[in-house]
C-alpha cells in the first residue's frame, strides 16, 4: 500500500504552505527592516551634513558680522584722524564735536569710547597735565609715570566722556605691553591695528565687567601726507586715535537678537599669539560638553586672528526627522507588510493546497474505486472457480489437490478482505458511508460472529468462549457493527499464539453495552496503542509476518463504532494479551430508522 502512503505523506503540503507563509513573512520583514535601517541611515547622514551646512552658515554669519564691523571701526577712526592731520591741535570740545557729528553712540553702540592719545616725550607730561586741567577742570595726571621712560602716550580724550571713560584720562597705553605692541604696530604700518585681549583700565573697578576688552589703533602723524618710511613713521608721530570694543558686547548683541543659536553655545576667542586662545567671549560658561558637537571657523580681523566656536547639542543634528523615528516607523510598516505578507501567502498557498488537497483526494477515491471494483470483480471471479473445482464437477480432487486449493481459497478469501477493507475506507473519505440504524441484539450479533471466526481459530487451536445474557439491545446498523465485533475478534485470534484462548464477553452495564474481547497473545506496546487506529498503520510484532493484514482494519472499526457514537477501548502488555472493549451507548433512541440521508462522514 505504499503507493497510498505517499500520496497521504503529500498531505504534508499544509506545514509546507504554513513554513512558507512564514518565511516569506518573515523575509518582508527583515527586507523591510534592512530598508528602515538603510533609510534611516541616510537620513542621519542627510541631517548631519544639513547640520554641517546650518553650523556653517551661522559661523560665516558670526564671522562677517564681525568683520564687517571692524571696517567701519577703521573707518570711523580713519576719519578721525583725518581731523589732526588738518588742525594738528584739536581741544576736547573739537573732538567732542566730531564724536557728535559723527553719531558714534547711535551708530556704533558696541563701541566702549573713540579717544585720542597724545605721544609725550619725559619732559612734556607736565605741559600735558596743566593742558588738561585747563580743559577740564579736573586734576588729570599722566600715569604710571614710573618706571622713567623716554616716551608717554597719555589718553588725552575719550568721549563718551563718562565717569567710566574718565577713568582712562591721562593713561599711558605704552606702559603695557600688550597696548603698546599694536600702537607700535599702527604706528610702522600707518594702519588701523587691534590690540590683543586687555584687562581695560575702565574695567579696574569692582563690579567691572567679565568681558575683556580690544583696542584699535589708528597713527596720527604731524605730516600732511602719511610717511612713507617706517623711520619718517616713527620721527612725525603725533599720537593715536583709537577706539575701546569689548568683542563680547559685539557677540552679545548678535547672540541674544539670533534665535537660531538655541541649544548652542558660542565663544570667541583670539588666537594669534602662539597658538593659544584667549577667551574674548562665551555665550555661557562650558561646563561638561559631553552630547555636543563643536564647530569651528579662524578668520582675520585686521592684523589679528580670532577663532568662534559653536557648539551645538547632538540632539540638534537631528530635530527635522530623527533616524530613529524612521527606524522605529519602518520596522512597523516592515512588520505590517510581514503580517499582511504573511496573510495573503497562507491564502494563495491555502488556495493551491486546497486545490492540491482536492487533487488527492479525487486520486485517491480513483484509486480506491479501481481497487475495490477492478480487484473485487477478479477475486470473485477466482472464488467461483475454485468452488468449481472442489466441487468435485470435474471430477473428485485428490487430497493434496483438496489442500492446494482450500490454501488458494484461504488465500482468495484475505484477497476480498482487504479489498472490501480498501471499498469501506474509500466510503468513509468520501463520507458516503451511510448509516440505517435499527434496534438490534448486540448478543446475537456477537454469537455469529463468533462462531464465522471459530472456523479460522481452529486451524490455530484457539478457542473462543462467549459470555452474554440472553440478549442486550442496542441502536446500530447490522451490516456495520458486525464488522467491527469481527475485527476485534480476528486480530485476537490472528495475535495470539497456537493453542491459545479467546474470551467474548457481551455487558449490559447500566450507561453502556460492551463487547468484550479478551485474549492471551503477543499484545501491543504502550508506546504504539496510540498508532493502531490510523490508516494503514501496521504494527510490527512476533506474529505480524505470518498474519496478513492491511493495517485499515482497526481504522475501520474505530470510524464505524463512532459513527454509532460510541468507541473502541484497548487495554494491553506485550506477550500477556490484549483487550479490545466496543462501548455503545445504551440510551439512543431509534429515530432514524431507514433514513437514508444519515451519512457518516471521516472526522
Ligand atoms: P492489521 O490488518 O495489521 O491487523 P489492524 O488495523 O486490524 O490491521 O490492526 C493494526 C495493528 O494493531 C496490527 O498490525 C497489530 O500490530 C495491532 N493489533 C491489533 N489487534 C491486536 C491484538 N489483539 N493483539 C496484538 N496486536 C494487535
Amino acid at each position: 500500500m505504499q503507493w497510498i502512503e505517499k500520496i497521504l505523506k503529500k498531505n504534508d503540503a499544509r506545514r509546507t504552505a504554513y513554513w512558507t507563509a512564514v518565511i516569506v513573512s518573515l523575509s518582508l520583514f527583515i527586507l523591510g527592516l534592512i530598508i528602515a535601517a538603510l533609510l534611516s541611515r541616510s537620513i542621519a547622514m542627510q541631517n548631519q551634513k544639513d547640520f554641517e551646512v546650518k553650523t556653517t552658515q551661522q559661523l560665516t554669519s558670526i564671522k562677517s558680522n564681525i568683520q564687517f564691523r571692524f571696517q567701519m571701526y577703521g573707518q570711523l577712526l580713519a576719519s578721525s584722524a583725518a581731523l589732526f592731520s588738518i588742525k594738528k591741535e584739536v581741544s576736547h570740545a573739537e573732538w567732542r564735536e566730531l564724536y557728535d557729528k559723527i553719531r558714534v553712540s547711535q551708530e556704533y553702540p558696541s563701541l566702549l569710547g573713540v579717544g585720542y592719545v597724545t605721544t609725550l616725550k619725559s619732559e612734556e607730561t607736565g605741559a600735558f597735565e596743566q593742558r588738561m586741567r585747563d580743559e577740564r577742570e579736573d586734576e588729570i595726571t599722566a600715569h604710571p609715570l614710573a618706571p622713567a621712560r623716554d616716551m608717554y602716550t597719555a589718553i588725552t580724550y575719550l568721549e563718551p566722556n563718562d565717569t567710566v571713560n574718565q577713568k582712562a584720562i591721562g593713561y599711558d597705553m605704552y606702559s603695557e605691553p600688550t597696548r603698546r605692541y599694536a600702537m607700535e604696530l599702527a604706528r610702522d604700518t600707518a594702519s588701523p591695528v587691534l590690540s590683543g585681549p586687555v584687562r581695560l583700565v575702565q574695567d579696574e573697578v569692582e563690579g567691572g565687567s567679565q568681558y575683556m576688552g580690544i583696542l584699535e589703533y589708528y597713527p596720527v602723524y604731524n605730516t600732511k601726507s602719511v610717511p612713507s618710511t617706517v623711520a619718517e613713521r616713527q620721527a612725525h608721530l603725533l599720537g593715536f586715535v583709537y577706539l575701546v570694543v569689548r568683542p563680547g558686547d559685539i557677540m552679545h548683541r548678535y547672540v541674544s537678537t539670533t534665535n537660531d543659536l538655541d541649544q548652542q553655545t558660542v565663544a570667541l576667542y583670539d588666537t594669534s599669539t602662539n597658538n593659544t586662545e584667549t577667551v574674548l567671549y562665551e555665550s555661557q560658561s562650558l561646563g561638561n560638553m559631553n552630547g555636543y558637537t563643536t564647530s569651528t571657523q579662524d578668520f582675520a580681523v585686521n592684523n589679528r586672528w580670532w577663532r568662534v566656536e559653536l557648539r551645538s547639542k547632538d540632539t540638534l543634528i537631528n530635530t527635522i526627522v530623527a533616524p530613529s523615528v524612521i527606524l522605529g516607523f519602518g520596522a512597523l510598516l516592515a512588520a505590517a507588510a510581514a503580517a499582511i505578507g504573511y496573510r495573503l501567502s497562507l491564502r494563495r498557498l491555502g488556495s493551491v493546497e486546497e486545490r492540491y488537497a482536492e487533487q488527492v483526494q479525487q486520486t485517491k477515491e480513483e484509486l480506491l474505486a479501481l481497487a475495490s471494483h477492478q480487484l473485487r470483480t477478479p477475486a470473485s471471479g477466482v472464488k467461483q472457480y475454485l468452488g468449481i473445482l472442489t466441487s468435485g464437477m470435474f471430477g473428485e480432487l485428490t487430497q493434496e489437490q483438496a489442500a492446494i486449493a482450500r490454501k488458494a481459497y484461504d488465500a482468495n478469501e484475505r484477497q476480498i478482505h482487504i479489498v472490501n477493507e480498501l471499498l469501506y475506507v474509500s466510503k468513509v473519505d468520501t463520507g458516503q458511508l451511510r448509516m440505517e440504524f435499527d434496534t438490534v441484539d448486540l448478543v446475537e450479533m456477537t454469537e455469529k460472529v463468533v462462531e464465522q471466526v471459530s472456523e479460522m481459530a481452529r486451524t490455530k487451536d484457539i478457542q473462543i468462549t462467549l459470555k452474554a445474557p440472553s440478549a442486550v439491545e442496542v441502536v446500530g446498523d447490522d451490516r456495520y457493527l458486525p464488522m467491527v465485533i469481527e475485527n476485534m475478534l480476528t486480530n485476537a485470534v490472528k495475535y495470539s499464539y497456537m493453542s491459545s484462548k479467546v474470551e467474548v464477553e457481551v455487558r449490559d452495564d447500566e450507561d453502556s453495552a460492551r463487547v468484550i474481547v479478551k485474549d492471551y497473545g503477543v499484545g501491543i506496546p504502550k508506546e504504539d496503542i496510540s498508532r493502531i487506529f490510523l490508516k494503514f498503520d501496521r504494527i510490527h510484532n512476533p506474529l505480524s509476518h505470518v498474519e496478513g493484514g492491511s493495517g485499515l482494519g482497526l481504522f475501520l472499526a474505530l470510524q464505524l463504532a463512532e459513527a454509532h457514537s460510541g468507541t473502541i477501548e484497548v487495554h494491553s502488555r506485550p506477550e500477556k494479551g490484549s483487550t479490545f472493549t466496543l462501548l455503545l451507548p445504551k440510551n439512543s433512541r431509534v429515530d432514524n430508522v431507514g433514513d437514508d440521508d444519515r451519512t457518516y462522514s471521516e472526522r
